[in-house]
Order: structure tokens, then C-alpha cells, then sequence
């Protein structure tokens, strides 16, 4: 038998400290190991699985679209792009939208168009942008670039120029940084892999205030909080305000990389024109095909009220956690998008768990992530609760 994990460490550039055990294959919220280990995936390929593995009617989609075409560049219409840009349009209940191919390259794209839109505005090139500590955008040196984390930062400067950083939740340092240059605010809704922090109510509406006054562009980077992982289709639904750039990655293929960021007409039509944005695989009619998929169904199976209706069984199932283990020391989050942070390093948790049969990762040093496939039924978090209680009082 093959030692993939061995081949893997030979040939794989080690940017990633893999987790010891080899996946197979999946159904349902179950993945299976190479030596048929069954687990519970409460991870979802980092928030990515929302419709679950061996989903037949999406597979059938990709095959039937596979012995169509799966690529033709974006020289030329095709039919998948067409249809699913309306449907991006109308999910984000934005009016035009770029196809990605990930979630970094979305950020690149929506921090492209709010300098444009600044620089057609004011004719200047020394526009600056606002981020947030703590923030995660991505890998690539734009999005890298607005990543609030130095660490990931340092060796790599400089980026993209100026950007500055403001507390998250905290609108007067944001009020405090911003001035007649800054183009675009740039934040996650629900930061993600900062520690699953939401924003708070007043602090996003103040923001959205901010940009208005200011004529600064609001992009809210949904990559992970959006797709129905927060019980909202996407995030900045529950506060009632809306971003004039959004970004969408992740649960949008189900799997299938690709990416969007989709804009108000009023950003469409004063940034971008041809010759300024393009790319090669972007909103192939594989990925598109995947996306109509992903959204039709989150239609017909009302996947949001779903996740909605569940977010309090899954609550109390983690505080139920946080009282019994005395390490555990907060629970936070919005919908399936949920944290439990512990006052000790998180990694012997998430071994024990995946020993105990249950897939879990974190965001931070001592803080668990729970995003599951967006299926999940009452029985599954019951599963969930049983495996990490046995990893918590283990470690
Ligand atoms: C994952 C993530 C990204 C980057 O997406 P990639 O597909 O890994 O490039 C950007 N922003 C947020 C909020 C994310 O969670």
C-alpha cells in the first residue's frame, strides 16, 4: 500500500502541518479516511461543504456539464456564466458580479474596482484603504496586504501600499484613520479565521455611515460568514445594511473552486471596463455550473431558515460544553459559524476529537471552530456534543 502521507511530505511544499490521516472519500456530513475511519465532519473543508458529500443531483450537474464543456475562456458567453451571474446577482442582491477562482483572488478584484471607481472620482492615485486587525482576506499579496494579521504579513512586505488598521468593533478608530483619500473599508462581516468575532450591530451600521458621508466604498468580505452559515443568507443581512462591493468564496461551489465579488450598478458603472480586469478559468462553465447548482438548491431545500431553525440546538449543545469543561471559556458566534474558545492551546482538542471520530479545526492558537456542512440534522450536533465532550475531558 502507498504511504500518501509520506509522498506528500516528500513532494508537497510544506506551507501546511497536515493533519495525520488521509481522506477518501464522503457522504453526507461523514468523510472516510483511507482505512475506512469513519468521521463526523464539523470542518466542511473549512466552511466550504455546505451541501454535504455525495450530494447526487449536484454531482450529476458537474458530470452532465463536464460532457458538455468545462472550459471556454471568457472571450465568448456561455451558458452556466449567464445564468449563474443572475443568480449570484440575486443572491447577493448586488447587480453585477466577476467570477474568481478562489476567495483571494475576489479581494483582489474588489480592491481593483474601489480604486478605480476612487481614481475615475478624483483623478489621484494615492488613495488608501481601511482594514481591520485581525482581518483574513487571503493569501496573495493584495489580499495579504489587508490581512490583519502581521505575522502572516511581515516577511512578505511591502504590499499594496497604504493600508491601515482599525479595531474591529471600534468605530472611532476607524473615524480616526479615515480621510479624503481612503477608498474603500474593507472587513469580514463575522471575522472568520481572526477567532469568530461578529460584528457588532451598531459598529457595521456606523461604518456604512461613514462611507456614505465620506463617498468611501464598503466591501464586505462574506467569503466565509456568507451562504446561509450565519442563518442569513449573507451576513450584513441582520444588521440591515449592505456593502457596495461583496466578496463570496468558499460554500459557493460546494467544493468546486470559485469565487465572486458582485458590486451595486453605482461601483459597476464608475470602475472596471474592459482591458482593466480579466482572468483565464474565471467563471468557467464547470465552476458556473456548480454554482446554479449550489444556489438552486439552497432554494429548494431552504437552506438558510434550515440553518436558522438549528443555530439554537447547536448553541445550547456548545454552551451545555462550556459549563462542563472548566477549560473552555467562551462561546461566540452567529448561525453555524461558532467558536469555543479555550483558556489553553486548542490543537491536543482537535487531535482527541479526531481520534473520538470527529473532524474540527481551529481559528487561532486556543480557539475550536465549529462550521459544518449546512445540512446537519438534530441528530448530527447530538453526535458532535458526545465527540467533543470525550475530546475535552481527555485533554
Ligand atoms: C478563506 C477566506 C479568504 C480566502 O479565500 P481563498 O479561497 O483561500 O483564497 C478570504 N476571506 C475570508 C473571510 C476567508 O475566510
Amino acid at each position: 500500500m502507498i504511504d500518501y502521507m509520506k509522498l506528500g511530505d516528500e513532494y508537497l511544499l510544506h506551507t501546511y502541518n497536515r493533519y495525520p490521516i488521509v481522506l477518501e472519500r464522503g457522504e453526507g456530513v461523514k468523510l472516510y479516511d483511507d482505512k475506512g475511519r469513519e468521521y463526523l465532519d464539523f470542518a466542511a473543508g473549512i466552511a466550504v461543504y455546505a451541501l454535504g458529500y455525495g450530494n447526487k443531483e449536484f454531482n450529476d450537474a458537474l458530470k452532465s456539464q463536464i460532457d458538455k464543456v468545462m472550459h471556454t475562456s471568457n472571450l465568448y458567453y456561455n451558458e452556466p456564466a449567464c445564468i449563474a451571474a443572475k443568480e449570484v446577482c440575486y443572491a447577493t442582491k448586488m447587480d453585477r458580479v466577476f467570477f474568481t477562482n478562489s476567495g483571494a483572488e475576489a479581494i483582489e478584484g474588489a480592491i481593483k474596482t474601489a480604486r478605480k471607481y476612487a481614481y475615475l472620482k478624483d483623478g489621484s492615485t494615492d488613495h488608501n484603504i481601511i482594514a481591520m486587525e485581525h482581518s483574513f482576506h487571503g493569501r496573495t499579496m493584495g489580499a495579504l496586504s489587508v490581512t490583519g494579521n502581521e505575522h502572516y504579513r511581515e516577511a512578505f512586505e511591502p504590499g499594496i501600499g497604504d493600508v491601515r488598521f482599525a479595531s474591529f468593533n471600534d468605530i472611532a478608530s476607524l473615524e480616526d484613520l479615515a480621510d479624503d483619500n481612503t477608498c474603500a473599508i474593507i472587513m469580514e462581516t463575522v471575522q472568520g479565521e481572526g477567532g469568530i468575532y461578529p460584528a457588532d450591530d451598531g459598529f457595521i451600521k456606523s461604518v456604512r455611515k461613514l462611507c456614505d458621508e465620506k463617498g468611501i466604498l464598503l466591501i464586505l468580505d462574506e467569503i466565509q460568514c456568507g451562504m446561509g452559515r450565519t442563518g442569513y443568507m449573507f451576513a450584513w443581512e441582520k444588521y440591515g445594511v449592505k456593502p457596495d462591493i461583496v466578496t463570496v468564496a468558499k460554500a459557493l461551489g460546494n467544493g468546486v473552486p470559485v469565487g465572486a465579488f458582485a458590486m451595486t450598478s453605482k461601483v459597476a458603472d464608475n470602475s472596471l471596463v474592459p482591458g482593466d480586469h480579466g482572468t483565464t478559468y474565471g467563471g468557467n462553465p464547470f465552476a458556473c455550473a456548480a454554482v446554479i447548482e449550489v444556489l438552486r438548491q439552497f432554494k429548494e431545500r431552504d437552506i438558510v431558515s434550515h440553518v436558522k431553525e438549528l443555530t439554537p440546538v447547536l448553541e445550547v449543545a456548545l454552551d451545555e460544553l462550556k459549563e462542563k469543561h472548566d477549560i473552555v471559556s467562551d462561546r461566540r458566534g452567529m448561525g453555524f459559524m461558532q467558536a469555543l474558545e479555550l483558556k489553553e492551546a486548542c490543537a491536543p482538542v482537535i487531535a482527541e476529537a479526531r481520534e473520538q471520530g470527529l473532524l474540527i479545526i481551529s481559528a487561532g492558537a486556543n480557539i475550536l471552530r465549529i462550521v459544518p456542512p449546512l445540512i446537519i440534522n438534530e441528530d448530527d450536533i447530538k453526535n458532535m456534543q458526545i465527540r467533543l465532550d470525550k475530546a475535552l475531558a481527555k485533554s
